[in-house]
């Protein structure tokens, strides 16, 4: 047998690679790191073998421990795994090519706060920045109803917005993607990969944006070009906060973009590797598409 076959066999694809998961590797190798300390105290050299054995391991299976998943949930704060899980942002566009250096991080990080304040149940803390229910209120995309309490869309805006998302494809959005954030079309990638709950929009290997499913993004870019010419300053508008818009828009729909089925809100519990959480969703009655996911944390501040 060949090292490489041997590499094959052992590897555990569903833990290695984009699967791997953070805390579990983390507190793998620490555990490597003790039995390792332990082992060398009855033999010095004994440490750097089993150090390396261990390490092997964890490269290639993705842990060391059966059931750390379940161990790391168990024992790590949850506030420590949220730091480290890979669970993507929901729907933001990342300008990958005005902010190419500054990585991936940046893009993950600050415009998710964004899209956060997005969200019109928002706390409304950062809301200073964009107040995106003004934007859209302004737009004349949301209007209040009858009791003057609550927000709806606006008819003429929500019948606009029908019309494009039946008009919007895979070739629509991919065109608009690229637009947004300044690569090439032609580079511009939807997947939805095994174990990830979210279609990624790719390009060169770089992050644009992390959708619940095809036809929440389908409902983001018929949004936005609903929203275009709508507002006075629409051009002054960052790709970031046009995808809040069409996030805060998404909030009010009523009918699954791919299948055309009624849609529910309810809360669910979402899982990842290590971690599972409380969400807010919103899902297709028909075809079970995930059209819109909130943390409930994040909503948690106005509900207390
Ligand atoms: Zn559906």
């Amino acid at each position: 047998m060949t090292t490489s076959t041997l590499a094959d066999r052992l590897r555990q694809p569903e833990y290695t690679g984009e699967n791997r998961c953070t805390p579990c590797t983390i507190v793998n190798v620490v555990i490597a790191a003790a039995l390792s300390l332990l082992l060398g105290v009855a033999w010095p050299p004994l440490a750097l073998v089993s150090f390396a054995l261990f390490a092997g391991a964890i490269y290639f299976r993705g842990y060391l421990i059966p059931g750390t998943p379940t161990l790391t949930k168990t024992y790590f704060p949850d506030r420590v795994l949220r730091w480290f899980d890979k669970e993507p942002t929901p729907a933001h566009v990342g300008a990958a090519a005005s902010a190419p250096a500054a990585g991936d991080d940046v893009d993950a990080e600050s415009p998710s706060e964004e899209v956060e304040t997005g969200q019109l149940d928002g706390d409304g803390a950062s809301a200073a920045a964009f107040d995106v229910e003004a934007a859209l209120m302004d737009a004349g995309a949301l209007e209040l109803d009858e009791s003057g309490d609550e927000l709806r869309l606006a008819p003429a805006f929500e019948s606009a917005w029908n019309d494009e998302i039946a008009r919007t494809d895979e070739d629509v959005a991919r065109r608009w993607l690229a637009r947004m954030t300044g690569v090439d079309e032609a580079d511009v990638t939807l997947e939805s990969r095994a174990r990830s709950r979210w279609v990624v929009a790719m390009a060169n290997g770089t992050t644009l944006g992390t959708w619940e499913s095809d036809g929440a993004l389908v409902a983001d870019v018929a949004a936005d070009a609903t929203l275009d010419g709508r507002l006075d300053d629409w051009d002054r508008l960052t790709a970031e906060q046009r995808s809040a818009l069409a996030r805060g828009v998404r909030i009010y729909l009523d009918r699954c973009p791919t299948c055309g089925g009624d849609v529910r809100f309810g809360s669910e519990t979402a899982e990842s590797c290590c971690r599972s959480w409380e969400v807010l969703a919103v899902r297709c009655e028909d075809c079970e598409a995930r059209l819109l996911e909130v943390d409930a944390e994040s909503l948690e501040p106005e509900a207390a």
